[in-house]
C-alpha cells in the first residue's frame, strides 16, 4: 500500500502464514524490472536529479534488492534481483501544482505518449517538486503510493513519490541527510518502498498479510543497523552514494525485516 507517514505507520504484526505474508494468487512481475522517472515540476538545479537514478541504477543486484527473490507466483517463478534504469521524462506542471489521482495517471499516460517507451515490465514513478502537492492526501495519508492503470491499452504499474521538503516531519527520514538533500534523501526509502511492493503486488492481488499490508509495509520507517557521518544517517551504499533507505520483509525463516538477503 502507500508508504504512510511515520505517524500512522505500520509497525509489523502477527499473522497466520509461516512467514507472516500471504500469496492471493496474483501475478508478480518477473524478470527484468525497468524504472523509469518523470520528474513533475521544477527539478531545476536539484541534485535530486542525480541522486535518485543513482539509487535505482544500483537496486539490481544489490544484497538489500535480493531479498525480493524470496517472492514467487503460483508456478513457483521466483522475482529476479534484476532492475534496470530506464530513463526519464520532464513535465513542466501540465496537470497544476495539486494532482488527483487521475491527474496523476495523466502523467504517466503523457510521458509514454510523449516520448518514453510503453513497458508492461516497467514502474513508472511521478516524483513531484515540493511545491507541488496530490490531493487525495500526500503528507497527511500517505508520502507515495503505486498501483497500476491501463494506459494506451496496456496493463501499467505506477507510483506517485512526492517531495518529503513539503512535509519533512512526515515524510523524511531526517533533516541532515547523506547525499545533502534532505527531500530526495527521504524520496530514495520512498521509491524502494514502492518499488518493491510493486514488484511483489502489482495488481494489488499478489503478497500482502491479514491486515493487508505488503512486504514494504511490514518494515516501514525501519532502518536496522545505521553508520553517521557529518550528523546523516545511512544504512546502504547502491551505486556511488551512500542512503538511509526502510528495510524490506524477508519472505524466509518465519520473515523478519531486513538490509540484505
Ligand atoms: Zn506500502
Amino acid at each position: 500500500m502507500n508508504t504512510q507517514p511515520k505517524a500512522t505507520g505500520h509497525a509489523g504484526g502477527k499473522t497466520t502464514s509461516s512467514n507472516g505474508i500471504i500469496y492471493h494468487g496474483g501475478p508478480v512481475m518477473l524478470g527484468t524490472t525497468n524504472v523509469y522517472y518523470i520528474w513533475y515540476g521544477n527539478w531545476s538545479g536539484n541534485t535530486a536529479t542525480s541522486i535518485l537514478p543513482t539509487l535505482a541504477g544500483g537496486m539490481g543486484g544489490s544484497p538489500y534488492y535480493n531479498i525480493n527473490t524470496s517472492y514467487f507466483d503460483g508456478t513457483g517463478a521466483k522475482i529476479s534481483n534484476a532492475v534496470h534504469y530506464s530513463g526519464s521524462k520532464n513535465d513542466n506542471y501540465s496537470q497544476g501544482k495539486a494532482l488527483s489521482d487521475s491527474q496523476i495517471q495523466s502523467v504517466v499516460s503523457s510521458a509514454i505518449s510523449g516520448g518514453l517507451p510503453k513497458d508492461t515490465n516497467a514502474v513508472y514513478f511521478v516524483l513531484t517538486s515540493s511545491d507541488v502537492t496530490a490531493t487525495s492526501g500526500f503528507c497527511t495519508n500517505y508520502c507515495g503510493w503505486h498501483t497500476h492503470g491501463t494506459i494506451s491499452g496496456s496493463d501499467i504499474k505506477y507510483a506517485f513519490i512526492g517531495n518529503p521538503d513539503r512535509c519533512p516531519s512526515s515524510c523524511a527520514d531526517q533533516t541532515v541527510s547523506p547525499n545533502g538533500n534532505a527531500g530526495a534523501d527521504g524520496m530514495a526509502s520512498i521509491i524502494s518502498h514502492e518499488l518493491e511492493e510493486e514488484h511483489t503486488d502489482p495488481d494489488l492481488n499478489a503478497w500482502y498479510d491479514t491486515r493487508g499490508a505488503e512486504n514494504a509495509d511490514k518494515c516501514a520507517w525501519t532502518f536496522g543497523t545505521t553508520t553517521s557521518s557529518g550528523g546523516a544517517l545511512s544504512n546502504v551504499t547502491l551505486g556511488s552514494r551512500r542512503y538511509l533507505i526502510q528495510q524490506n520483509w524477508v519472505n524466509a525463516s518465519g520473515g523478519y525485516c531486513s538490509m540484505a538477503y
